[in-house]
């Protein structure tokens, strides 16, 4: 197929939190308005502190938290209308590695058990396909043919992590969801799972929505970047235009924070001072205006829209012009 694997748009995402008093109940718009689209055998990651909604939108790519609004199309058909036996079916193209591969892993099912449990769920192949199957994930994985009736707690963590690969491997996903895979392993670890998953993808082609709170993981394994600030991509760039020409103050300070990223993007350094607003009482105008150092009348008045400034960079700051130039500081007058 030549069109996108994934094509989000226009998702929305908001829950209600109870009631206080008389009155409407008030709203969490976690995510709000957010589009875009994974091609086939590439790399789209998101980015963000948290709260921005980055793991609402992985959620939600999955069928696990229900969309407001919007469109979810996985190889070119509505993934997000799929309800009952139609949604199990499709599931088969799209899996998810989980942030905690203990967690994620029931322990007292051992490991052949877990990583057959989705071919089980949707009845792929035959009983003996199934166990074929399970046994040739577990090699691609680097794990070995005597692991398979171990049990989770009987795998260090990068095992572990590489059994929740092969969970999500099994069924033969085009796209495979990758929230915060590493975080929780070793620096040494990391590393490890990271060439295992870039290799996978060369070797299978897959497609990977890649969510992380790490620059530098997403430097090393993504082709493209959206970066999400309180329910809204605030840039969206290929990985050498956001790491070499970031242009949104934000993107700034998340670039800062990460040293060896920082210092070759950014000359100084913009340091994100206090937390995000609620995302039940949204600014009017920049979300993001309150914590920007560039931060100008406009910006409390008007939300900046998603522009594009190059095929391939988009920006939502008033302050960039339509030639790509960033934000300059303010210029303050002293009082004679
Ligand atoms: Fe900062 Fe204004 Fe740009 Fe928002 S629109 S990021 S407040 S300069």
């Amino acid at each position: 197929m030549n069109g996108p694997v994934l094509e989000v748009s226009d998702l929305k995402v908001r829950f209600a939190l109870p009631r206080k008093g008389f009155g409407r109940k008030p709203m969490v718009h976690a995510v709000d308005g957010v589009s875009f689209q994974v091609a086939q055998g590439k790399t789209l990651g998101i980015v963000g502190e948290s709260g921005s909604g980055k793991t609402t939108v992985a959620l939600s790519v999955m069928r696990l938290v229900n969309a407001t609004a919007g469109s979810i199309k996985l190889n070119g058909s509505d993934f997000g209308a799929l309800r009952g036996d139609a949604l199990r079916v499709q599931r088969r193209h799209i899996q998810m590695v989980f942030q905690d591969p203990y967690s994620s892993l029931n322990p007292r099912s051992r490991a052949k058990d877990i990583v057959a449990e989705p071919l089980d769920l949707m009845k792929v192949g035959t009983p003996s396909e199934r166990q074929e199957r399970v046994t040739e994930v577990f090699r691609q994985v680097g794990l070995r043919a005597d692991q398979l009736s171990l049990f989770p707690h009987q795998f260090s963590g990068g095992q572990r992590q590489r059994l929740g690969i092969a969970r999500a491997l099994a069924t033969k996903p085009e796209l495979v969801v990758c929230d915060e895979p590493v975080s929780a392993l070793d620096v040494a670890i990391q590393a490890q799972i990271l060439n295992l998953l870039a290799e996978l993808q060369r070797e299978y082609k897959l497609s990977y929505l890649f969510i992380s709170h790490d620059l530098a993981v997403v430097q090393h394994l993504c082709d493209d970047v959206l970066v999400m600030y309180l329910g809204q991509v605030v840039e969206a760039a290929s990985r050498e235009q956001l790491f070499t020409n970031p242009l949104h103050p934000y993107t700034w300070a998340l670039l800062s924070s990460v040293p060896q990223v920082g210092r070759r993007a950014l000359t100084g350094t913009t340091v994100l001072d206090g937390d995000p607003p609620s995302p039940v009482d949204l600014p009017v105008g920049c979300r993001f205006a309150a914590r920007c150092a560039y931060a100008q009348a406009i910006c409390r008045q008007e939300p900046p829209p998603l522009r594009a400034i190059a095929p391939d960079h988009s920006v939502a700051c008033h302050l960039v012009t339509e030639s790509g130039d960033a934000p300059q500081r303010p210029i303050m007058f002293s009082p004679r």
